[in-house]
This record gives C-alpha cells, sequence and structure tokens, in this order.
C-alpha cells in the first residue's frame, strides 16, 4: 500500500507528524510539494518567498534521498495535482499539516472532498505549524482568544506534544514524476542580502541560538544595533525548523532562564496570531475591530507612501528600517513597530498599504503574523492600547542610543538630527491629525 504527503508550510523531515504517520501506514510513500497556481494568482509568491522555498525543497529532497527516497515536485493547480499523483500511485491516504488562512482552509475542504469521491482519504495534522493548535485553547465566551495575556496564560500552562525524530529510511515508489526542483538562481529580484533556506540551515541557527543567543535575548532583544534575536522567522514560517521542538529545546536550554522565557513568549505570540486568524479568516484584510478610520488618500498621502516605502520620510529610524527591508527582506521587530506605525498613525494610511509593501518583501512574510500584527500596530487589531502612537525620534533614542542601526543602513547619515531629506510631516500635526481623524472604537468583527 502506499500513501502521500502533501507538504505545505512543513518543509523539514525532522518533527514532522504526517510523515510519521504515512510511513507508520504504509511501506511506501510519495512525498510531495505542489507549486501551486493558485497561490501565484494570489500574489503571494514574490520573489524572495519564491528564493528561500527553492532552497526549501532542494535541501528537503536531499533529506528526502539520503534515507533512499525523494521528493516530488509538481506544478499546476494543487487539488488538481494531489488527486492525479494519488491516482498515478495507487495511493489510498493523503496527511497534511492543518493550515489557519482561509486559502488552506478551502484548499484542505476541496482536497478533502475530491479525495473521498475517489475513494481515497484525507488525513489532517495538527500540532505541526503551531505549538498549540488553534481552538484548543479557548475564554469562556469566544471561540479564540483576543487579548494575548490571558491566552499566554493558558498557553503557558499547555504541555506541548513530543518532539518526532527524522525518519531514517523512506521508500517512495517508483514511476510517479516530477517536475524539476526550483532553484534559488532562476529568481529574479530577490533581495542582495536574503539569508539561505531549508532545514538544514534552520537547524544549524536553531542549534547556535540554543547555544550562543538565546540566554541574553531578554536584554537585547529590542536593541536594534545589536541585532540579537533569533532570526529563525523564516524557518518557522517554513516549517523548516518545528515550533514544537524550538519551545522545548528553549525550554531545556542550559542556564538560558530570563532569555529563554522571554524568548517562548515570543513564540506564543506566534501561535496567538495564528488562533486569531484561524477564528477570524477576514482578520487578514478586514479591520479585526473596525475603528471606522478615514485613512488618508489622494496625492499627498501617495507621495508620502512612496516616500516610506524608499526610505525617505526624513526620519532615519524608520528609513534605516524600510533599507533593511529591501535589502534583506527581514527586519527587526522594534523597527517593524516604528516602520508601521510611522505609516498607519503619523502617516494616517490604510494599514492595509503597509502591510501588502511588507508581504512584497519579507521572507518570513506570513498571512497571520504580518496582516495581525500590522493590524495591532494600527490600533484596528488585538491591541488593548490602539490610540498609542510611536515617536520614531524617541524609539531612536531609546532603541538605537548611538545610532548603529540608523548608520548600517543610512550610511552617510548624521543619524536623528542631521543629513538627509526633510520630515515628510512634523510629528506634532501628524499627532493632531491622528486623534481629529480616529472616532471611537466599534467592537469587534
Ligand atoms: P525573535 O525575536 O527571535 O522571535 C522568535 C520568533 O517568535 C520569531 O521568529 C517569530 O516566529 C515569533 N515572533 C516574535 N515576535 C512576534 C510577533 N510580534 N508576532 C508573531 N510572532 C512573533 N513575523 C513573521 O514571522 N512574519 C511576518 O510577516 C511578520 N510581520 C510583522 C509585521 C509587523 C508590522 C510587526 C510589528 C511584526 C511582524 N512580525 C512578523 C513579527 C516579528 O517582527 C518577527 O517575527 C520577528 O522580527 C522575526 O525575527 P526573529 O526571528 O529574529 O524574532
Amino acid at each position: 500500500a502506499v500513501s502521500m504527503v502533501l507538504f505545505t508550510s512543513d518543509l523539514r523531515v525532522h518533527d514532522h507528524p504526517p510523515l510519521r504517520a504515512a510511513l507508520r501506514a504504509t511501506d511506501a510513500v510519495v512525498p510531495l510539494f505542489v507549486l501551486d497556481t493558485g497561490i501565484d494568482a494570489t500574489g503571494f509568491a514574490v520573489p524572495n518567498r519564491r528564493a528561500f522555498l527553492a532552497d526549501c525543497l532542494t535541501d528537503l529532497d536531499a533529506a528526502l534521498r539520503r534515507r533512499g527516497g525523494r521528493l516530488v515536485v509538481r506544478q499546476g493547480e494543487v487539488v488538481a495535482e494531489v488527486c492525479r499523483v494519488a491516482a498515478e500511485a495507487g495511493a489510498g491516504e493523503v496527511h497534511v499539516s492543518a493550515g489557519v488562512t482561509a486559502y488552506a482552509r478551502r484548499r484542505e475542504e476541496r482536497l478533502r472532498r475530491a479525495l473521498e469521491s475517489a475513494g481515497r482519504r484525507l488525513v489532517v495534522h495538527d500540532a505541526v505549524t503551531t505549538v498549540v493548535p488553534p481552538g484548543v485553547l479557548t475564554p469562556a465566551a469566544s471561540d479564540h482568544f483576543a487579548v494575548f495575556t490571558p491566552y499566554f496564560r493558558h498557553w503557558s500552562q499547555h504541555r506541548p506534544r513530543d518532539v518526532l525524530g527524522a525518519p531514517r529510511v523512506v521508500r517512495v515508489p517508483d514511476g510517479v514524476g516530477s517536475a524539476d526542483l526550483p532553484a534559488r538562481r532562476d529568481v529574479a529580484g530577490v533581495s542582495e542580502g536574503l539569508a539561505a533556506g531549508g532545514e538544514t540551515a534552520g537547524r544549524r541557527r536553531m542549534a547556535a541560538w540554543l547555544r550562543d543567543g538565546i540566554a541574553r535575548y531578554a536584554g537585547t532583544h529590542d536593541d536594534l544595533g545589536a541585532d540579537a534575536t533569533s532570526r529563525l522567522s523564516a524557518h518557522l514560517h517554513f516549517g523548516t525548523v518545528s515550533p514544537t521542538e524550538l519551545v522545548r529545546r528553549a525550554r531545556a536550554a542550559d542556564g538560558a532562564g530570563a532569555g529563554a522565557e522571554a524568548f517562548v513568549r515570543q513564540l506564543a505570540w506566534r501561535d496567538f496570531h495564528h488562533q486569531v486568524l484561524a477564528a477570524r479568516p477576514h482578520a487578514a484584510t478586514a479591520d479585526y475591530r473596525t475603528r471606522h478610520d478615514r485613512w488618508r488618500t489622494g496625492p499627498r498621502a501617495e507621495a508620502d507612501i512612496e516616500a516610506w516605502r524608499e526610505g525617505r520620510t526624513g526620519y532615519p529610524l524608520v528609513d534605516a528600517a524600510m533599507r533593511q527591508l529591501r535589502h534583506e527582506g527581514w527586519m527587526h521587530n522594534r523597527a517593524r513597530m516604528v516602520a508601521a506605525s510611522f505609516l498607519a498613525k503619523t502617516l494616517y494610511v490604510d494599514w492595509r498599504t503597509g502591510a501588502r509593501h511588507f508581504l512584497d518583501l519579507l521572507v518570513d512574510g506570513d498571512v497571520a503574523d504580518n496582516q495581525l500584527n500590522w493590524q495591532w500596530v494600527a490600533g484596528t487589531g488585538t491591541d488593548t492600547r490602539p490610540n498609542r502612537v510611536l515617536n520614531p525620534l524617541a524609539q531612536a533614542r531609546r532603541y538605537d542610543p548611538d545610532g548603529t542601526y540608523v548608520r548600517r543602513w543610512l550610511p552617510g547619515s548624521a543619524g536623528a538630527d542631521g543629513g538627509g531629506p526633510r520630515p515628510v510631516v512634523g510629528l506634532a500635526e501628524a499627532l493632531d491629525r491622528f486623534r481629529q481623524a480616529r472616532g471611537p472604537a466599534r467592537p469587534a468583527v
């Protein structure tokens, strides 16, 4: 008998429940990845993530080959391709990780129906892409937590499942055709400083982080110049690192103490956003809490948006952040907060415009984490202080006091008070505009 594993955001062989279950069920397994033309159509498959994905698939194929197998890659509409491969291989079951986006859930439903009508079975696995599956922790009166602190209290008490080792042997049946693996060098328009993808790189980074980085995290995670965060976000997004394994190993890391605690808390933020999106898929585009904002539009707003995108707002920290994004396809969390607040509150431009730009470039660009963090910063989301506005000059003094970060990305800039373009707007004027424009909050969607 043959079974199949459809890989999605879980591009690894370690700690992979669907692969483990498929190998337990049958003696031959088809590990499949579909380059889904449906995703291309959404505009989500941008160069930085396509390049990182190519690395991930190459590395996954190599890992499977070392175990006697290989990765089958197909290109086309995902449901049709899965059905076609299942028919070619004579697979009775298809194993897949549960997704949270509207797209992933529709895919799951369509797959289930299509496979069942051909007498096959879809098996969906939880706790692969998050530590705690969405829907497991809920408050008394709702299907999801809308506030982080109580969520985190429950999350901390939840015992993650056991970590699974990588299988030793993966036998893939003959005669299942595969397209060529995509190659990073064939992707045009990739950020110059983009990190390498793949499980090998991810596991290496995880090990180095647990050994050398995590212990100092509590004191340095907001220090822009120190650049001392894990940089595991893209690996978590593509699933080349397992969040469950990461949490378990962080908690067990020798002498990491407060650093491990602070780091694990950030991983809980990731689960938090995923459970919000799973319960409210529309929050990817609609305000989570409608504040009836009348965001600025028109030629002046367009010019401000362009200045923001290109890193010439005249506020060095914002401009440095936007240049890091373009150069690396990644941005420090503190810089993301300042740059996003600047667009949504100081320029008072619709958060969707900024979120789209981030998604166009971020290698870790994730529907749940990007859209909901943007909503959090814009004050339309789950933030409990929706009308707080970050001052980009005060933020620079606090988190980049000696200007290391600004100089790294804006060489030649004299720091907070010299050189560079003129500010696109004065902060006092912007604050007035924001306070006058924003009406009172309305209940959640
Ligand atoms: P670390 O500080 O080492 O944290 C470890 C991990 O915890 C991260 O890899 C990430 O998986 C998780 N994490 C940390 N902070 C958050 C958070 N606020 N929300 C959710 N997860 C978190 N993160 C993404 O993974 N994808 C995105 O598209 C994304 N967009 C963002 C947009 C905005 C406007 C903001 C303010 C934040 C966004 N984040 C996003 C969250 C955060 O900025 C990144 O996860 C973090 O900077 C990645 O760097 P790191 O891996 O070194 O993080």
